[in-house]
């Protein structure tokens, strides 16, 4: 049995989840989806990589589950449940003195839903709850000067949610979220394939078009592939071709939803700032970012250069990596302003 646990991070995403462990790094990162009973007792099958595999192929008596949708957790018990498991996962249970947990959450969520999350910390082992805004951890995972007295502007296009901010001296300056990300294109493209074709698709089928065809800006070179659903007219399997061309369209107006949230956040912008983020440019993470053609059409749009964070997919859990390292010398340097405690 170990004495004290090691400080937990954890990057509770509407996709993936991350769990930072201190001195050791990031030891899990797996899809925040569960498969449990139908049963009164709700029995937990599968969870993260386990559980995605059986996703929308469910059998009788077990169902897929997403615990979180648009940032905000929509199962409470489940999510306890799933940060339990993959903490445990990453240190093991036995501890005499539990950790300490620091969490990432969407600056949308209201005070009700945040008190949402830090009770599922506690309730999965945290002796103390710290709660950080995501795109603050995103921030200090893509390496930008966010103690400095420069402004710095941070989107995070995660799955559920794209959090948009300026930070300058440790701080959130101004800051906007919105529920439109990677899920909401997976839906547009649904949407799109249902209306044009008549075709049903799921999730899946829809995500791996996105990956596969998706981008932010109209494709020079038209790209094709087939995808599989239910024809909605006969209700039988069907195949159809669907096109780069037609995937850009589809799902246009998530990404002009992601503009104008980042317009809505440089128009209250104060000036020094917003000269520092024409200087440095946009530092755009998350899974989103990674859409074809997305940091060109953040450029084109706003005509402010756009930087891709390096590890855009584990910028907010190394984020959180950093507070955790740093946390005593933040402490006594006063600069801990930026976490929450309930
Ligand atoms: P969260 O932290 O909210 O769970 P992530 O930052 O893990 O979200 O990003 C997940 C989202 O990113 C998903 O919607 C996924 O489809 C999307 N995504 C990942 N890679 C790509 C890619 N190459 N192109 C477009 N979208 C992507
Ligand atoms: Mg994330």
């Amino acid at each position: 049995m170990g004495f004290v646990a090691d400080d937990v991070g954890v990057d509770l995403g509407t996709c993936n989840t991350q769990v930072y462990i201190r001195n050791k790094g990031i030891l899990v990162s797996e899809p925040t989806i569960m498969v449990v009973g139908t049963g009164a007792k709700r029995e937990i099958r599968a969870i993260g990589d386990d559980a995605k595999i059986v996703l929308g192929r469910t059998t009788e008596g077990v169902v897929a589950l997403r615990p979180m949708r648009e940032g905000v957790i929509t199962d409470f018990d489940m999510t306890g449940d799933l940060i339990r498991f993959f903490v445990r996962r990453a240190i093991g249970a036995s501890f005499i003195v539990k950790p300490q947990f620091f969490l990432s959450y969407p600056s949308s969520i209201s005070p009700i839903e945040r008190r949402a999350v830090m009770e599922a910390a506690k309730y999965a082992g945290g002796r103390r709850v710290y709660l950080v805004e995501k795109p603050f951890v995103a921030a200090l995972g893509s390496g930008l000067p966010v103690f400095e007295p420069v402004g710095s502007m941070v989107v995070d296009i995660g799955g559920g949610t794209t959090d948009v901010a300026v930070i300058s001296l440790g701080g959130i300056v101004i800051s906007h979220s919105i529920r439109v990300a990677g899920v909401k294109m997976d839906e547009a493209i649904i949407n799109y394939i249902k209306r044009e074709f008549n075709i049903l698709i799921g999730d899946r089928t829809a995500e791996e078009v996105k990956l596969d065809l998706g981008s932010a800006l109209p494709t020079r070179e038209e790209r094709r592939a087939r995808i599989r659903g239910r024809d909605m007219v006969t209700n039988l399997p069907q195949i159809t071709e669907i096109t780069s061309t037609q995937i850009y369209q589809a799902i246009h107006e998530p990404c002009l939803a992601i503009i104008s949230a980042m317009k809505w956040v440089l128009e209250r912008t104060p000036p020094e700032l917003a000269a520092d983020i024409m200087r440095c440019g946009i530092c755009i993470t998350g899974g989103g970012s990674l859409l074809y053609g997305m940091d060109q059409m953040i450029a084109n749009e706003l005509g402010i250069g756009v930087v891709m964070a390096k590890e855009p997919m584990d910028c907010a859990a190394l984020g959180l990596g950093s507070v955790i390292e740093n946390f005593s010398r933040l402490q006594s340097d006063g600069k801990i302003g930026f976490l929450y405690q309930g």
